[in-house]
């Protein structure tokens, strides 16, 4: 391929992507205010006007920020590649380190950093204008900053130790390089599956095994009716970041444990808590989570292959503004460029992602209505989706193209007519 081509091609895709994005944005918001002065019938008497009308505002104004944002990315993207920012970074890192993994190391941090601070600003104002101002937001900026700190060096040491392994294999393991990355890649994620639950999310919030007996008992025995083993039940402070409220469970084998946000129990009773519950083991049970394990690890077979072809090929650095430097090493480039412009070619394969995920979501509603009551995780949903204000009337199209959940009347009605 000519570099002028692969040019053409990567800003076509941007801009069909942005036309898309905005698009869907726009027919969303138009559909969620044209749905704003009536609670829909099948939720009268179960929501108020107050609250749809709040998550109908709430739904907007993320939109909006959304679709900020995503301009926001486009011109950062532009900016790094057509209009030379890496080329720049590259030369400015080159010239301190000389050819060798210094100089390669520098470029990604140098890169991490500078997107890390563009993205400060809008992280801060998302939490506390956005969040805030629907009454979502719990932390403080000091909190914020902790974290960020927090979040920061950890990236830091698990992301660049992943890198340098990666570069390493990149120069000295031959053609085959990306295989050899991909197996170090799925080791290193299945070990973030016992780290995270063990070791990270401890760093982050408290975690207190969870008390109430008679909540404790209804869990146990559901878990044994369904044949479901956990080394245990544990309570996480969710409030002391937002009042967005959820369940999860972590881990595998003999390490898996249940995790409720402590907004969760406040706000659903026993039986509907027991539903809500059901719902997230009926996802192990069916295998949903070893099906996107291994999906995950099948694309990025492929996209490390894929990768090792590009980084043979001048036209993909020269197609997006960066002259690879002769006689020295290009592999941090290559992965940085991949890094930047994947998202770009893959948002159109966005809906197929969120359709098998919808599903999935379906699947391990049945699974739930089968084990506990319908009826009870019916109104689980209800409370949840008024508490976390996710509008009840989202434009359908916008919904198949983003959302990893059905919209809440279409789970509600098939919970209800099984
Ligand atoms: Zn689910």
């Amino acid at each position: 391929m000519s570099s002028l081509a692969f040019t053409v091609l990567f800003i076509s895709f941007l801009l069909i992507s942005l036309v898309v994005r905005f698009w869907l944005a726009s027919r969303h918001i138009r559909h969620i205010l044209a749905n704003r002065a009536t609670v829909p019938a099948q939720f009268a008497g179960q929501i108020s006007l107050e609250a749809h009308q709040k998550a109908a505002d709430y739904s907007i104004a993320k939109t909006k920020f959304a679709l900020f944002i995503v301009l926001l990315n486009a011109a950062v993207l532009i900016g790094f590649t057509l209009m030379g920012g890496l080329q720049w970074l590259a030369n400015a890192s080159f010239s301190v380190f000389g050819d060798g993994w210094r100089y390669q190391l520098a470029l990604v941090l140098a890169f991490a950093l500078i997107s890390g601070l563009i993205e400060l600003p809008f992280d801060y104002f998302r939490q506390f204008v956005l969040e805030a101002r629907f009454g979502f937001n719990r932390m403080s900026p000091a909190l914020f900053f902790a974290d960020l700190f927090k979040s920061t060096v950890l990236s830091l040491a698990l992301g660049l130790s992943l890198v340098w392994i990666t570069l390493i294999l990149m120069e000295k393991s031959g053609d085959l390089w990306w295989l050899y990355a991909w197996i170090v890649w799925c080791s290193f994620q299945m070990l973030m599956l016992v780290l995270v639950p063990l070791f990270i999310a401890p760093m982050f919030n408290k975690f207190k095994p969870l008390e109430d007996e008679n909540l404790r008992t209804r869990i146990e025995n559901l878990m044994q009716r369904i044949g479901f083993a956990s080394s245990g039940l544990f309570v996480m402070d969710g409030s002391r970041r937002s009042a967005h409220g959820n369940a999860y469970f972590s881990g595998f084998g003999a390490a898996k444990r249940i995790v409720f946000f402590d907004t969760l129990l406040e706000r659903l009773a026993p039986h509907e808590i027991e539903a809500v519950l059901a719902h997230e083991l009926g996802h192990f049970k069916l295998k949903h989570i070893v099906k996107r394990i291994c999906v995950m690890f099948a694309a990025s077979l492929a996209l490390l292959a894929l990768l090792g072809y590009l980084k043979t090929q001048t036209w993909f650095f020269t197609g997006l503004g960066v002259e690879p430097m002769m006689g020295a090493s290009n592999d941090a480039m290559a992965l940085i460029l991949f890094a930047l412009v994947l998202p770009v070619f893959s948002f159109l394969f966005s809906p197929l992602t969120s359709l098998s995920s919808r599903k999935h979501e379906f699947e391990a509603d049945a699974f739930a209505a089968q084990h506990t009551s319908s009826q009870d995780l019916v109104s689980a949903l209800v409370k949840l989706y008024e508490d976390n204000a996710s509008t009840l009337t989202p434009d359908p199209l916008h919904s198949a193209f983003y959302d990893s959940h059905p919209p809440a009347s279409v789970r509600i009605n098939k919970l209800l007519s099984t």
